[in-house]
């Protein structure tokens, strides 16, 4: 079957076979441009179904670089020792939910590395602490894997919804990416765990990282449909000069924008960022992003002082900007090409 004739299938019946999804993903570097706006424009649509040319914020508040995990993708990872490392008092953290409330964000995204400098109970606290102040306004948590009765907890505390990308749903790649003592097992158990609790849940995974072949694609999708996310989050890799994949190539625009167009038809209704990665490798990657089937974006709300310490990977764009800025110039961006930044939590609509 030709990639048209797979485009659509995928529009119609929301999911492909394995041979199905291996096919349209070996497509991509034959893809006319035709096809690409045909796919994009097809995303579109179905995004605006769903939800018109609203455009969802999240307000991102990365609150600690700790993390206990060697990742060898990520600039913060435990075996980075060039990097300073900072942890935000709860009082900080609570202090940007409400700039960022004041800025009209109705979600706050708190993340960090697996820090264990903060208990179960400073995360409750945190989470109430906003919840009190600001009743309508959401909580993300994005902190890692954590333990069933944590995520309980801070369930109960309030938090909304949880951020975890299952980073890759095939074994050797996820090896590949890992030290040994870190799981694909569990961390996907963590994603079910954290449904069945009642979270709002996000998965997803970073396109063009080493090791990444067309079946570690194919294993993505099928993954995610087995699990069902509420949101799905999705980056171009991006090499960090302080990890072992330094010397690797980053993703590239076309291959990130495509695969947020194929989980857009795959997931009509799943909240899909513009990511911060994406505006990195491309000045219009995030407004491509959404042109390509995405509704939402996450301005950065951290102190500016911190933000330069949250270093995922190299070049990380608007770390000078206070968050007021990042917040107009995203408005206007997104007003640039025709959609609308809104006041409103942007709950998954089931
Ligand atoms: N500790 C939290 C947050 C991790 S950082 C957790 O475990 O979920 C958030 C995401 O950034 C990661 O899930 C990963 O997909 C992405 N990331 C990390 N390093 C990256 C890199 N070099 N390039 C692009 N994205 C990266």
């Amino acid at each position: 079957m030709d990639a048209r004739s797979l485009i659509d299938e995928l529009y119609r019946e929301m999911d492909l076979s394995r041979e199905g999804w291996l096919a349209l993903i070996g497509a991509r570097s034959h893809l006319q441009d035709d096809d690409r706006e045909y796919l994009y424009a097809l995303a579109r649509k179905r995004a605006q179904e769903h939800y018109g040319k609203d455009i969802f914020l999240r307000g991102l508040i990365e609150f600690s670089n700790f993390c206990k995990n060697d990742c060898f993708y990520c600039g913060i990872r435990r075996d980075n020792s060039e990097l300073h490392r900072y942890r935000l008092t709860k009082d900080e953290i609570v202090k940007c939910a409400d700039t960022g409330y004041h800025l009209n964000f109705r979600t706050a995204v708190l993340q960090s590395g697996e820090d264990r400098g903060y208990s179960d109970d400073d995360i409750c606290e945190i989470v109430r602490a906003i919840k009190k102040m600001h009743p309508d306004m959401a909580v993300t948590l994005s902190i890692g894997e954590k333990e069933k009765e944590s995520y309980q907890m801070y369930f109960d505390a309030g938090a909304d919804r949880y951020l975890l990308r299952h980073e890759t749903a095939n074994a050797a790649h996820y090896r590949a990416m890992h030290p040994p003592d870190l799981s694909m097992r569990h961390r996907m158990d963590c994603l079910f765990t954290l449904k069945e609790i009642g979270y709002q849940v996000g998965a997803g995974f970073m396109v063009g990282s080493p090791h990444q072949t067309d079946a570690c694609y194919a294993d993505d999708m099928r993954f995610l449909k087995t699990l069902g996310p509420h949101m799905i989050g999705i980056g171009p890799f991006i090499p960090h000069h302080a990890t072992p994949f330094k010397n690797d190539p980053p993703g590239t625009l076309e291959d990130t924008l495509f695969f947020l167009a194929l989980l857009r038809l795959a997931f009509p209704k799943a909240l899909i960022p513009a990511t911060t990665a994406l505006g990195t490798i491309d000045p219009r990657g995030r407004e491509l992003g959404i042109l390509a089937g995405a509704n939402v974006v996450m301005p950065n709300l951290s102190p500016r002082g911190v933000r330069r310490d949250y270093l995922l990977y190299d070049g990380k764009i608007c770390t000078g900007d206070e968050a007021a800025e990042c917040r107009r110039c995203m408005e206007l961006r997104m007003e640039k090409i025709g959609y609308h930044v809104v006041t409103s939590r942007g709950d998954y609509r089931g």
